[in-house]
């Protein structure tokens, strides 16, 4: 069952158009991610959504029901919709066990003494009932935030940059204890951020946003194996791109081989009708697609290396110039200006015309 719909969703400050036909949907129970630069109107669709901003154009459905249209909008009191900010909002006079309390209906103080222990249970704060917020680690009082929103059983969570105050480590890892919560809960939620490990970690759909459209909106792995576009291609995972000569409609040769698989029907242009031979593009070659090969007669130069722990991210420069990047496991220590033998293992084709 659909539980959250935008449908062509559009939203101007002045003459401003700050979102752009926006469409998708999650089912119930499904994670979905906005992910975008600053900017681009990830907060201001949240807004829509909440009913805290009023759209121009298309429809906002929640459990199937329109709560935004152009010219009327349910109140946000009267929207099932929990939200969780960046910078947490707790009620610093409060103890972790009010501040859960908070949203819950006064009447039945047996049932909200339930919730409460529930979830401080799922979110692992169960010994810290009777602290206070500023008693808390900023990972903890996030953990509070999330137990908070979840209490009243929201039939949509949302959440902006729920983790952009907290350190690189432990954003990875509390995204992933959110996911286990979410899906435990099963609640239907959306989740902003412009941080693509934690859209990754995080989500079952991730929508790429630009300049308040959404480019495109797919699996983390069909975002980063097949983006539809350039945009897309270089804000999601790292990679390089490569010229390339259409062969026919599964090859292009490159630099490195000839590369098998699918050739989209445009080769992603949108323009070349149907690859012909001899088509130029852009390949997108990620890390992972070039591999370390002492064998190989392809040699590579070492420009640049970056320790990653397990691995080694190299910057390689191809005989004709042209740069690349490759994964190479730690072992294989090679020094900057170095040749080295490398080989292709890319098992698919994301062409982009050249331009
Ligand atoms: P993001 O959350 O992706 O960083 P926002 O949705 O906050 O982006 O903002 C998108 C654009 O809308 C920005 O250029 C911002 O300056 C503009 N904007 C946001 N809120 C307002 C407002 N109340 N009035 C006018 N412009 C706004
Ligand atoms: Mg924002």
């Amino acid at each position: 069952m659909t539980e959250l719909m935008l449908d062509a969703v559009s939203q101007s400050y002045g003459t401003r158009q700050i979102i752009a036909e926006l469409s998708f949907s999650l089912n119930k129970g499904e994670i979905g991610c906005l992910l975008g630069p600053s900017g681009c109107g990830k907060t201001t669709a949240l807004r829509c959504i909440s009913g805290f901003e009023p759209i121009q154009a298309g429809a906002v459905l929640i459990g199937g029901e329109v709560v935004s249209r152009p010219g009327w909008m349910l109140a946000a009191e009267k929207r099932r919709v929990g939200m969780v900010f960046q910078d947490y909002a707790l009620f610093p006079h409060l103890t972790v066990a009010k501040n859960v309390a908070f949203g819950l209906a006064r009447g039945d103080k047996k049932a909200a003494l339930v919730r409460v222990t529930e979830l401080l249970a799922l979110v692992g704060l169960a010994t810290h009932a009777s602290q206070f917020p500023h008693q808390l680690s900023g990972g903890q009082q996030q953990r509070v935030a999330l137990a908070r929103a979840l209490a009243p059983r929201p039939q949509l969570l949302l959440m902006d940059e729920p983790f952009s105050n907290l350190d690189v480590e432990l954003r990875e890892r509390l995204s992933i204890e959110v996911r286990d919560i979410l899906k435990r809960e099963a609640t239907t939620a959306l989740i902003v951020t412009h941080d693509q490990h934690e859209a990754f970690s995080l989500a079952d759909w991730v929508g790429v946003m630009h300049q308040g459209r959404i480019q495109q909106w797919d699996t983390p792995y069909n975002l980063y194996h097949k983006p539809v576009n350039r945009f897309v291609a270089d804000f999601v995972g790292q990679g390089a791109m490569l010229t390339g000569d259409v062969l026919n409609s599964h090859q292009v040769n490159t630099e490195l081989g000839v590369l098998d698989g699918f050739v989209p029907p445009e080769c992603n242009t949108g323009g070349c009708q149907g690859c012909v031979r001899n088509c130029r593009v852009d390949v997108l070659l990620r890390p992972d697609d070039i591999v370390h090969d002492d064998d190989s007669l392809l040699q590579a130069e070492v420009e640049n290396k970056a320790f990653r722990g397990a691995e080694f991210l190299y910057t390689l420069k191809l005989p004709s110039g042209q740069r690349a990047l490759s994964l190479v496991p730690s072992h294989h220590n090679h020094a900057i200006g170095e040749k080295i033998g490398v080989k292709l293992a890319a098992d698919h084709v994301v062409a982009f015309r050249r331009g």
